[in-house]
């Protein structure tokens, strides 16, 4: 569980969690996970709890953690030793901004247990190692000249792994492999059912890594994905209602967050946004119909239209940007930039009527849309239907470039670690892989 922590947030929730595909080594399998006392489970949650929220927090003082749990000052105390000893988390100076009583001792998340998280893409794999509290330590972004099979997906996370392994230090250690995948994950083993950009179907690619790799791997949907980050770190997270839209090369994917669950429907595959009906004679879609946004809101159309080349596609929006502020954007950019607009318009309003949402983070591609056309976007959030569900909608950007997905896939691979901290570390292995 993760309290949507920070500062000012109080309201616990569920974590958004997907539910672990974890292919876990046999050494992790054997965990004494069983039959503690209560007094065990106790301490196993109090753990999480205070765990998560220096996780979700940039640095929080043990006197907030008081504050936020409930528990006296001494077993905070005691709980925030203890995940220290296992270098979780790291005690700091005194907060000396606090103005009344004693200055507290601040507690930030600790380097030594880091994630690695992948994002296979149609023109790249990237990688990176992400520590706790959701920061990126060395991103990697390997080019392919085409869409990367499953095996070649494997490969070069196996070389570019080894290659961080040997270079970490000594008391540093990778809990596990979170994968965010473009395409449709059944959460039930991390088997990539489709991702049709990338031409796969029913790949195991979740036992594939962790065979390579001899860590737990965890795959969902990048959206999905996304919309955890965005959850624990970002737009999302001192809301329980928020929709999560992502456009990247491959498509565009949400992640939709109600009542403070991630809605994942019956099988795991809620929140295909990017097959929303927006135009009934529109164009062709992967999936096989007509008309749904990602085939008719598409970053390819914007990449021809400014000239950049797909492998520079981060150039896009700077680019687009600089066109538009500059009033020196040729007209065919602009009518797609309006009609792009105005069929990610029709999405929206959809989705604050069937869901009301009190925010809107859009990533990728459509943030260039927020940012030259937001009337367009913010009108249609707001005209007509049920006036309490579009009075308090907001659209938010997410963070520029692959980090979301990034720290989000890690979010995948900490969740076991967040869960149960002492048993965790007590079992996982922290051997790189066998070479
Ligand atoms: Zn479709």
């Amino acid at each position: 569980m993760v309290v949507g922590a920070g500062a000012k947030v109080l309201p616990r929730r569920d974590h958004p969690d997907v539910e672990s595909n974890s292919r876990k080594p046999a050494s992790a399998r054997a965990s004494g996970a069983g039959l503690g006392s209560n007094r065990d489970t106790t301490r196993q949650h109090n753990l999480s709890t205070v765990l998560t929220l220096v996780h979700c927090s940039a640095g929080i003082s043990r006197a907030e953690l008081t504050r936020l749990t409930g528990l006296n000052r001494s077993t905070i105390a005691a709980l925030v030793g203890e995940l220290a000893q296992l270098g979780l988390v790291l005690e700091n100076e005194p907060d000396q901004r606090q103005q009344h009583g004693r200055p507290s001792i601040m507690i930030s998340p600790g380097p030594g247990v880091l994630a690695l998280a992948v994002n296979p893409d149609l023109d790249a794999v990237n990688v990176a190692l992400v520590a706790l509290g959701g920061s990126i330590v060395n991103p990697v972004r390997f080019h392919t000249v085409a869409p990367p099979s499953t095996a070649e997906v494997v490969n070069i996370v196996s070389a570019i792994y080894t290659g961080m392994a040997t270079s970490l230090p000594e008391n540093r250690r990778v809990v596990g492999v979170g994968v965010a995948v473009p395409g449709l994950v059944d959460p039930a083993d991390g088997t990539v059912i489709e991702a049709p950009q990338l031409g796969w179907q029913e790949e195991p690619l979740a036992a594939q890594l962790s065979a390579a790799l001899n860590l737990p791997v965890t795959c969902a949907n990048d959206a999905i994905v996304g919309a955890r980050a965005q959850a624990a770190f970002g737009a999302g997270r001192d809301v329980s209602d928020f929709v999560y839209l992502y456009g990247g090369a491959s498509g565009i994917a949400g992640g939709i967050l109600s009542g403070g669950q991630l809605l994942q429907g019956a099988t795991g595959f809620a929140g295909q946004i990017g097959h929303l009906l927006v135009r009934t004679d529109g164009a062709n879609c992967s999936c096989g119909s007509a008309g749904c946004l990602e085939a008719e809101v598409t970053r390819e159309e914007l990449l021809r239209a400014t000239g950049v080349p797909s492998g520079q596609a981060e150039d896009l929006e700077s680019t687009v940007l600089g066109l538009f502020e500059s009033g020196n954007a040729p007209e065919a950019l602009l009518e797609i930039l309006q009609r792009q607009s105005r069929l990610l318009a029709v999405a929206l309003r959809a989705l604050v009527h069937q869901l009301n949402p009190s925010v809107f983070v859009l990533g990728g591609f459509l943030r260039i849309l927020a940012r030259t056309m937001p009337a367009l976007l913010e009108d249609a959030v707001r005209v007509g239907g049920a006036r309490s569900a579009r009075e308090q909608v907001a659209i938010e950007l997410a963070p520029l470039g692959e980090d979301p997905v990034l720290v989000g896939a890690a979010e995948l691979a900490f969740t076991e670690l967040l869960a149960d901290p002492a048993r965790v570390l007590g079992t996982a292995s922290p051997a790189p892989i066998d070479s």
